[in-house]
Order: C-alpha cells, then structure tokens, then sequence
C-alpha cells in the first residue's frame, strides 16, 4: 500500500494512493502506524490534492553517513568499521513540491543526496539484525540536503545537516510488504535534469536490517521515527569541479518503487 499524507480545501488526511488519485481516510498517523486497514472513503484526483511529507513529526530522523560503496570510492576513503550515526533535526521535513531555502549569509555549498529513509512502525530495542525487517512500517524517499561549509568547518554535521527545510520526504510512504527487499532498489537524483546520482541500494555498505539492528542497541527506536540510510555517489561536493545547488534549481530524487520527490530551490 502507498500512503500519502494530503491537503484538500484546508483539511489535512491521511490518504491512499490509487491509480484514480488519493482515496481519503479518517485514520491518524497513530492508526496507519499501527496497520489499521482504511476504510473506503472519496477519492480526490491527484492533481487536486497537495500532497505533504508522508510521516508526522518524528522523535527522531537517525541518519548514516559513508553507507554506500561507491560513495566511499569516490572520496578515496576506506569504508567505515561501523555504521556512523548522526542526527538531522525534524524541524527539517518539507514535502513534495515544497521548496529548499536557506540564506547565503549562513551557507554557499548546498549539496543534494538521494536517500532511502526507513519508517519505523513498532518500539525496536535491542533487536537482531535477523528480525530487524520486522519492526518496519515502510519505506520513503529523501534528500539529505546538506550545508557541506557548516558540516564540515563545524567539527561535526548537525548544523549543517539540520537547517530548515533540509530533509525533503516523498511522495508515498509505501509499506514494507510493497518492497520485501529494500537492498534492490535504483535510487537517482536529477538536478535541472541532468542525473547527477544514479545507482541502487545494493551498494549500501550496512544494510537496512543491520542499521536497524545497529542503532537499536544504542537507543529505542519508535514508531514513526526514521532512518536515512546514506547517499551513492555522485553528490556535488566529490564532483571534478563541485557542483552545489543554487536558486531555482530543481531537484529531484527517485527511489524505485517509491517515485518521485521533487523539490525547487530558492534563498529564503
Ligand atoms: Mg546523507
């Protein structure tokens, strides 16, 4: 199933899409969180609806840094001993369409970076890498935009991976019965058109099961809190010369089986 979360005539829902638009539900985020089937109820075209960020204000967006193989080859790095965790605040989530602003006072190297983000739908602590998979709701696409000057002259990421409207969610949260192997999926990112990423998850170092596994020995991972599970390669800053985002840029990002997460870029 793919959920939406949508906006029509000022009324915020959860919704599900369809292939004759977004059928709309009485259901809480708590409620599909809990796999509470939807009851039938109107089904609005898409085109009518302005579709939201598919998740609600989590506790917590646990992201990963180095996670892809050829990410690592690209920065001429080893690959990491272990995963490396860092924290992107929630303040942070825009939806589809929304537009990525910061002020050019505060950063001048805005870099894109295609992502799959984890759902989680159940309390996960301590759990194997074995029955990992078990504790996913679903699965969305993200951008991990980030402030390459902040993240990198700050000694450590979480300014430069926090600023808001840096974490673009979208378009469906599709569930994890939809996508029985998150490891196989092509993830791009186009600016402007031109594909700048393009490669799948199968490249990540710690796969989904393992980072859930990881993470979940250190701290509870909650119902609805995320996880962005590293970018490939391709992202502007290793590029020969640096490519960065500027305004008016259109950014896209494409998970297979997920779609399309489009976001334009201005100073704000
Ligand atoms: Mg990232």
């Amino acid at each position: 199933m793919q959920w939406v979360r949508f906006e029509h005539s000022g009324v915020i829902r959860w919704g599900v899409l369809r292939e004759d638009g977004v059928m709309a539900t009485l259901l809480t985020w708590t409620d599909v969180l809990a796999g509470q089937p939807p009851a039938p109820g109107p089904v609005f075209d898409l085109a009518a609806v302005r579709l939201l960020a598919p998740v609600e204000r989590p506790g917590k967006i646990v992201s990963i840094g180095q996670n892809y193989w050829d990410h690592v080859r690209e920065q001429g790095k080893p690959p990491p001993e272990r995963p490396i965790i860092f924290a992107k605040y929630p303040t942070s989530i825009i939806g589809p369409g929304d537009t990525i602003a910061w002020s050019p006072a505060l950063t001048q190297k805005v870099d894109f970076e295609a992502e799959l983000a984890v759902v989680i739908g159940k309390t996960a602590r301590r759990v194997s890498e074995a029955d990992a998979l078990d504790y996913v709701f679903g699965y969305t696409a993200a951008n991990d935009v980030t402030a390459r000057d902040l993240q990198y002259g700050d000694g450590q990421w979480v300014r430069g991976k926090s600023l808001d409207t840096f974490c673009p969610l979208g378009p469906a949260l599709v569930t994890a019965d939809a996508i029985p192997d998150p490891q196989q999926l092509a993830i791009r990112c186009t600016v402007n058109g031109v594909t700048l990423q393009d490669s799948s998850t199968a490249e990540m170092i710690f796969n989904v099961a393992h980072l859930i596994s990881y993470a979940s020995q250190a701290f509870t991972l909650e119902p609805g809190d995320l996880i962005l599970t590293g970018t490939p390669n391709g992202v502007g800053h290793f590029r020969t010369p640096p490519v960065y985002l500027q305004p008016g840029d259109r950014v896209v990002v494409e998970v297979e089986r997920i779609g399309r997460l489009e976001n334009v870029c201005a100073e704000g």
